[in-house]
């Protein structure tokens, strides 16, 4: 929903000021319209479902995993394609994977996302529209900004959005921006007080291959990155997050880890190693036994880690592998 469009025209219509939050508490609990709202004046809540469409996303297509993921492509009012997955786990969690970009200018060589068009960034109301149309249809409790984009690069979109993200059920706590190093980003959060958490796609022990297989890195070499995360965890006094998806041959070797776990160190980082999803492009995941000795060469040297839990690769929504390729086709049907 355009909070701000709402806004105006309640405001135009001469409502009180509440009206804004009484709309907001219903779409956040999981409100399918604005007739549900039995709260507002039914002449009211007509003017809305007129003025001021309820989201600002359209679901085009909807695919379900065999482990119960969902993922869902969406496209904005100017038809630019937004996927978004909620992964559902046998604990009960709820996550929620969301976009802050269409598409994503950067080109990580292994990144399906990075290989589309780039689209332009999300408002809030359009990240926060992902979130609420799966929390229509289910309770939701953890949330990652790690579909398409870099959140970093929209960064008071993001903020925007994750701000009300407690009213659907996800606290600041359980809720993760992950980020390429994209150094201004992480200095504003540094200095914000939400205690959300931060992830960094590292992916490298080293800038020569860091900058071979992320470009970005050219931009904003490791040191400096590091030394930033490194002022957030002061600041927040949590483990900042380490994604490192595991290439064979490529960052997958013995001496690697050891740089890793140099690099990292045993007090700041959490690394979470993940299992590299097929994209298209020329690089062959790591297998299990490479994915455990780097696992274990971490863990000797103190390091925390985990492997990630691969979820929704069946369908495509696993990590790196949203790249709307089903929009065209739906859209050229539907036209
Ligand atoms: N741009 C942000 C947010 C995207 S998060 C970032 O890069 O952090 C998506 C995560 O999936 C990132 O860690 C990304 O590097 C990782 N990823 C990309 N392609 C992948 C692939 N093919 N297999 C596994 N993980 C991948």
């Amino acid at each position: 929903m355009d909070l701000a469009l709402l806004e105006a025209t309640l405001a135009s219509a001469g409502q009180p000021r509440f009206r804004a939050k009484q709309v907001w508490e219903w779409a956040a609990r999981g409100a399918t319209g604005y007739e549900a709202m039995t709260n507002l004046p039914a002449t009211l809540r007509e003017r809305l479902a007129e003025a001021v469409p309820f989201s600002t996303l359209t679901p085009v297509h909807e695919t379900q995993s065999r482990d119960g993921t969902l993922k869902v492509l969406f496209h904005t009012a100017d038809g630019r394609p937004v996927e978004a997955v909620l992964m559902r786990y046998r604990d009960g969690r709820r996550s929620l994977c969301l976009s802050s970009q269409s598409g994503c200018p950067l080109t990580c060589t292994f990144c399906a996302t990075g290989a589309m068009k780039f689209g332009r960034n999300l408002s809030a109301g359009e990240i926060l529209d992902q979130a609420l149309h799966f929390r229509r249809i289910e309770d939701v409790d953890h949330a990652v900004f790690m579909g398409m984009g870099e959140p970093l690069m929209n960064l008071e979109g993001v903020l925007a959005a994750a701000r009300r993200l407690p009213d659907l059920g996800i606290t600041h706590r359980r809720t993760t921006i992950s980020t390429v190093g994209w150094l201004p980003g992480i200095e504003r959060l540094i200095s914000d007080p939400a205690p959300i958490r931060l992830a960094l796609s590292l992916h490298a022990p080293d800038d020569a291959l860091r900058s071979q297989i992320m470009p970005v890195n050219e931009r904003y070499p490791l040191a400096d990155v590091l030394a930033a995360c490194r002022r957030w965890n002061e600041r927040k006094k949590r483990r900042v997050f380490i994604e490192y998806v595991m290439l064979a041959g490529v960052n997958d070797r013995y001496e690697q880890a050891l740089q890793l776990a140099e690099l990292l160190g045993t007090d700041t980082f959490k690394v979470n190693l993940i299992p590299y999803n097929p994209t298209g492009t020329a690089y062959e995941g790591s297998s299990r036994e490479a994915i455990d000795a780097f696992r274990a060469v971490l863990e000797e040297h103190g390091v925390p880690v985990t492997v990630r839990l691969t979820r929704g690769r069946d369908i495509d929504a696993a990590c790196g592998q949203l790249a709307a390729a089903r929009a065209s086709v739906t859209c050229s049907r539907a036209c």
